[in-house]
């Protein structure tokens, strides 16, 4: 697909960096904010930030339901509090996640010392024949503690899977916006419409 039209979940968190390496990578890019955002829409990412503030306003603001019916269906980009979103178990969230992604997330469980880091992964996916390690950044990132059976692991960060996909779901617990490298997305989007 030419240039897929992505829409951004643009409630909190981390929004601008995502648009950019979008646009950069060729996407027509719509921030989210209410159901009707979600129309005409080829896919979607849900960003970084917090996913307790996320999940409040996704509920005041009437979107819960409509984007759960989205992201059951088309092309998701999970970051971070994202993933936490979608995932169908987590500790600590005193809110009912979308519950569409076969893992166990634990959050902000990379301990305290080293709640923040980054560190170089290794990508499976070439794009343009680029395919040196990738280096991760983790906020207050979330441990996935257990994968489903469906669940494919695409990265690993010290022993632990930190990408996983699962059918039209991509999920991520670092911010790959932040790395001055678009591949991930490139990648992601590459895969759109096919
Ligand atoms: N700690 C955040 C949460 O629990 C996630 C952090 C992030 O998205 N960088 O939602």
């Amino acid at each position: 697909m030419p240039n897929p039209r992505i829409g951004i979940l643009a409630l909190q968190g981390d929004v601008e960096k995502h648009r950019a390496a979008l646009e950069r990578a060729g996407a027509t890019v719509r921030e989210v904010r209410a159901p009707a955002d979600l129309d005409g829409l080829d896919g979607i990412v849900l960003p970084g930030g917090e996913s307790t503030t996320m999940s409040r306003l996704l509920r005041t603001g009437g979107l819960f339901e409509p984007l759960r019916a989205f992201l059951a269906a088309k092309p998701v980009l999970a970051t971070c509090a994202g993933l936490i979103l979608l995932a169908k178990n987590v500790d600590r969230l005193p809110y009912e996640t979308f519950g569409l992604l076969d893992i166990t997330a634990h959050r902000n469980a990379w301990g305290r010392q080293v709640w923040s880091f980054q560190e170089e992964i290794a990508w499976p996916h070439s794009v343009n024949g680029g395919r040196s390690p990738f280096k991760a950044i983790f906020i207050r990132a979330p441990r996935i503690l257990r994968v489903g059976e469906g669940v494919e692991v695409l990265a690993g960060c010290r022993g632990e899977p930190v990408a996983v996909r699962q059918g039209n779901l991509v999920a991520l617990a670092f911010h790959p916006e932040l790395s001055g490298d678009d591949r991930i997305q490139r990648w992601w989007l590459a895969g759109i419409g096919r």
